[in-house]
């Protein structure tokens, strides 16, 4: 079997060549960026840096940020290095979190992306003799093309589903023999159930792995997708403005992705004060793309709040790994005072036996502020507890393991089976009606 796409030579590279190579491709990125993007020359200009003062790695921490609010005001064009006859694509944020930025691609740039993508695949056990269906959005996000282009390049047979259309997923997915599914972890959650309920069973399948990106998903949601679908779920992580998933991946070890340090230069930053933390403290996340022509971003401020590991890592690869991002910083929840994040309310629902579909709502009544999670029951423990009428124990009992976990109290609600909207994409776990009042 021909391994292409793991890239010994570059992958497995000690870390002091390749953090040779990565000063080396600094240097010359930081002058081109200077030179071709009125925009980052003048956040130069006004820091006082020029580009013979970056001279090796550490001086990156020089450099001004890029926030998404300078993607904003320099949107559309603003931060484009190359003319636009260089450039053969345009991708959009999924405009989560405010309104969508735009990026642009050359060829070369696409290509990068793409192989990004197919070591991602190799990594998740992929070769060209994989059926590979990527039920990713195809269009302006992301997902789909950068999932598309690295099956491609490995040459699996690519099934380029898109997102949606849950039962034709399923019988394709039968049909053809897919082995590989990529997609979020919350349509891949959804499509388990779909096939539960369409009487088909995990082993019928020929599933084998699993590529989930693009939103936040703990650990015990991991293990319910393996479960239901049958596979090895692996973590893929990206973000469109420094080129889309695959900016990091996960490999057979399950802890933590693998950054493609050839490409990306990743800091660790504190978020209120900019400084650079060292390796193994939790901050936020921090990318220069090194070799990107159309659209580099220098410093780009993820808001994904994350640890970066040198750890050794069993598959081989060198490349730092970083953890499963906590969730944006403007994901965190402050309820009474208290920080909350989506993810631990996840991995208290699955922990104690029910579904990950969820909401949280947040409102405020007069000063205080409220907490309410609709937490939807599967068939099985629906009839379990109207069978034994134990509504409001089992409510309880959600609250205190709450309670335990976050530090404050929410109101539970458990909703009957179906009852929360399914997501095809990135789930929208959270309601936050307090900004409605600002
Ligand atoms: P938007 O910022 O509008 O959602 P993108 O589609 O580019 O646009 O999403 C990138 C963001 O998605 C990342 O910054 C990160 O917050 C989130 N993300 C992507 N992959 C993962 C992952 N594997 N785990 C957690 N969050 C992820
Ligand atoms: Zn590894």
């Amino acid at each position: 079997m021909e391994k292409k796409y793991f890239q010994p030579e570059i992958e497995t590279m000690p870390v002091e060549e390749i953090k040779k190579l990565q000063e080396e491709k600094l240097l010359k990125q930081v002058k081109y960026v200077y030179e071709n993007n009125k925009y980052y020359k003048k956040l130069m200009d006004e820091k006082g840096v020029k580009p013979e003062d970056i001279k090796c790695l550490a001086d990156l921490s020089k450099l001004p940020f890029l926030t998404k609010n300078d993607l904003r005001e320099a949107y559309p064009y603003g931060l484009l290095s190359r003319p636009l006859s260089d450039c053969v694509r345009i991708h959009s944020t999924s405009g989560t979190t405010g309104k969508r930025v735009v990026a642009f691609y050359t060829q070369n740039d696409i290509d990068i992306w793409e192989e990004c993508c197919a070591r991602a695949i190799v990594a998740a056990g992929g070769s060209e003799n994989d059926v590979c269906q990527v039920a990713y959005g195809y269009g302006l996000f992301t997902g789909g093309a950068g999932l598309h282009g690295g099956s491609h390049k490995v040459g699996c047979l690519t099934l380029p589903m898109s997102s949606g259309n849950t039962e034709r997923q399923v019988q394709f997915m039968q049909d053809l023999d897919a082995t590989i599914l990529c997609c979020t972890p919350s349509y891949a959650a959804y499509i388990g159930e779909k096939i539960e309920e369409m009487g088909i069973k995990p082993e019928d399948l020929k599933l084998k792995a699993g590529i989930f990106g693009a939103e936040p998903w703990t650990e015990e949601m991991r293990r319910s997708i393996e479960k239901s679908l049958g596979i090895k779920a692996y973590d893929i992580y990206g973000l469109t403005e420094i080129s889309g998933p695959g900016v990091s991946f996960e490999c057979e070890a399950q802890s933590g992705m693998h950054i493609n340090e050839d490409h990306f230069i990743a800091e660790i930053i504190d978020p209120e004060t900019g400084e650079v933390l060292p390796e193994g403290q939790e901050g936020e996340l921090v990318f220069s793309s090194i070799d990107k022509e159309a659209f580099p971003l220098l410093r780009y401020r993820t808001r994904d709040l994350c640890v970066l590991t040198r750890e050794k890592c069993s598959c081989g690869r060198t490349h730092v790994k970083m953890c499963k991002p906590k969730g944006r910083s403007d994901d965190m929840l402050i309820i009474r005072g208290v920080n909350v994040f989506p993810s631990q309310i996840e991995t208290v629902l699955l922990k104690k036996g029910y579904t990950p579909n969820y909401q949280i709502i947040v409102d405020r009544i007069g000063n205080e502020d409220t907490f309410d999670i609709n937490v939807e029951l599967s068939e099985e423990n629906y009839k379990k507890i109207h069978a034994a009428d134990n509504e409001e124990a089992s409510e309880r009992d959600l609250v205190n393991a709450m309670k335990t976990m976050l530090g404050i109290r929410p109101k539970i609600h458990l909703l009957a089976p179906k009852s929360i909207v399914r997501s095809e994409g990135k789930a929208v776990r959270t309601i936050d009606k307090r900004k409605l009042h600002d």
